[in-house]
């Protein structure tokens, strides 16, 4: 099939290139031509494990095609895949400028029946704003689909490729039909396709986001709690964990969550409820507990220190909003940095692959070092903020060797009180007992 992937961003370069690789004929369409550029090249735009490789390899075979010319790229397709950000408007609602000018452009330029698929995260109500704006150009006949994307940054390829299951909203037979078809190389292994109408659809993206942020965010309440009553998380996590009611994933506290997706789609279902006259407490609760969470790392910095962090060096290990991507956006990172920079201290940031995104977001306001012991040379404090797999097991000599105080915050709990004590750090972490010399 040919097909178009309107946004070449985390979502639309994945979807793209993974159709591609299934045999489908797939040009991606961005306004940003530097973007578009670098992709004709080869060269990936994002940090994404495993997409450079299928990337060159559905590049060669001359399946996948970038441009910036959305015209010739619908006139050319069956299905136009909508892939553009839906970032949060000042209302909390989600901005649709871009979902709905890709909308026009494609009004404008059909020819012949489409499918239009909104993948991009949108709220309830949005096919039919779509509906509305391709009809104000054509009179040919078209459906939108919604088609709600689920992967996860850092496993986009894998998820893409393997789904625990695909969410397809259609009003209409044939395009419900063609969809299924196009999915079918994606779900040998029984993963199910879920077909609905569009509106449950498009509100089962925002359930299913703001579900797993109220997870998170109940835990890191736990592990508050925990601290107070001298109970250890860690424990209560297995504990819970097990119960197949609950499941051990997403069990693990944090300096809160952050990203591209949970904040936004929060505030937009927190939005989309109250528009309703339906609101929902539990999830406003989740988003005001969150923004707390994400600087309550530095209570207890401010309180190692006796209150003043001015004129300390405080190193940040861990940019990104999550291991295994480059993406910045709404990373904790980010408000730890603001709020110790404003204490006065001095903030030096080390990430291994967000160097780049963090220089954009936050450039000004931290020293950025591309080498996680090099960033430690003279620290006061190490705040682990993203675990990446290699702070698991890093040299700890060296480290102490490097510091100037032999402190750390672990807001992730990868480490154990008990080690670091033993090797002769103040260790603080979330939920468990502390051990610390102080
Ligand atoms: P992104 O910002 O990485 O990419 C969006 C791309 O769209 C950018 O390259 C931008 O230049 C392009 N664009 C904007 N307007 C355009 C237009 N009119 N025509 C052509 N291109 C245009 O965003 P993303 O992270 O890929 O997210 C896209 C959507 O998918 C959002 O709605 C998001 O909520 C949803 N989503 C994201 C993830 C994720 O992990 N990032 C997961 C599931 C769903």
């Amino acid at each position: 099939m040919k097909l178009s992937v309107i946004g070449t961003g985390y979502v639309g370069l994945v979807t793209g290139t993974c159709l591609a690789n299934t045999g489908n004929h797939v040009i991606c369409v961005d306004i940003d031509e530097s973007k578009i550029e670098k992709l004709r090249r080869g060269e990936l735009t994002i940090y994404e494990p495993e997409l450079k490789e299928i990337l060159k390899e559905n590049n060669a075979r001359g399946r996948l095609e970038f441009t910036t010319d959305i015209d010739s790229a619908v006139k050319r397709s069956d299905i136009i895949f909508i892939c553009v950000g839906t970032p949060s408007g000042t209302d909390g609602s989600a901005d649709l400028n871009a979902v709905l000018a890709a909308a026009a452009s494609i009004g404008k330029s059909m020819e012949r029946y489409k499918i239009i698929v909104d993948k991009s995260t949108v709220p309830v109500g949005t096919a039919l704003k779509v509906m509305e704006e391709v009809r104000k150009h054509t009179k040919i006949e078209f459906d939108v689909v919604s088609n709600p994307e689920f992967l996860k940054e850092g496993y986009a390829v894998e998820d893409f490729m393997k789904p625990d299951r695909v969410v397809i909203g259609a009003d209409s037979e044939r395009a419900a039909k063609i969809m299924k078809d196009l999915y079918a190389p994606f779900i040998r292994t029984g993963s199910p396709v879920i077909m609905m109408n569009v509106k449950s659809a498009e509100l089962t993206k925002y359930a299913a986001n703001s579900l797993l942020a109220t997870k998170i965010t109940f835990m890191n309440e736990i592990a508050n709690l925990c601290e107070k009553v001298g109970a250890d998380v860690n424990d209560v996590r297995l504990g819970i964990g097990s119960d197949k009611r609950i499941g051990p994933q997403f069990l693990f506290p944090g300096v809160g969550y952050g990203g591209s997706c949970f904040p936004k789609d929060v505030r937009a279902l927190i939005h989309t409820a109250r528009e309703s006259g339906s609101p929902m407490k539990v999830l406003e609760a989740v988003e005001q507990t969150n923004e707390r969470q994400k600087t309550i790392i530095i209570d207890k910095v401010l309180q190692h220190f006796g209150g003043s962090v001015k004129g300390l060096k405080i190193v940040l290990w861990g940019l990104a909003f999550k291991p295994r991507t480059d993406d910045m956006r709404e990373a904790p990172s980010i408000d730890i940095s603001k709020k110790l920079t404003a204490l006065g201290a001095e903030v030096t940031g080390y990430d291994p692959k967000a160097i780049k995104t963090a220089k954009k977001e936050m450039g000004k306001i931290i020293m950025l070092i591309d080498d996680q012991y090099e960033a430690l040379r003279g620290a006061d404090a190490l705040i682990l903020v993203t675990e990446w797999n290699e702070f698991r097991e890093p040299d700890f000599e060296l480290m102490k060797e490097l510091m100037r105080q032999r402190v750390i915050f672990d807001g992730r709990n990868i480490w154990s009180p008990e080690k670091m004590r033993s090797l002769g750090f103040d260790y603080y972490c979330l939920g468990r007992p502390q051990n610390n010399r102080k």
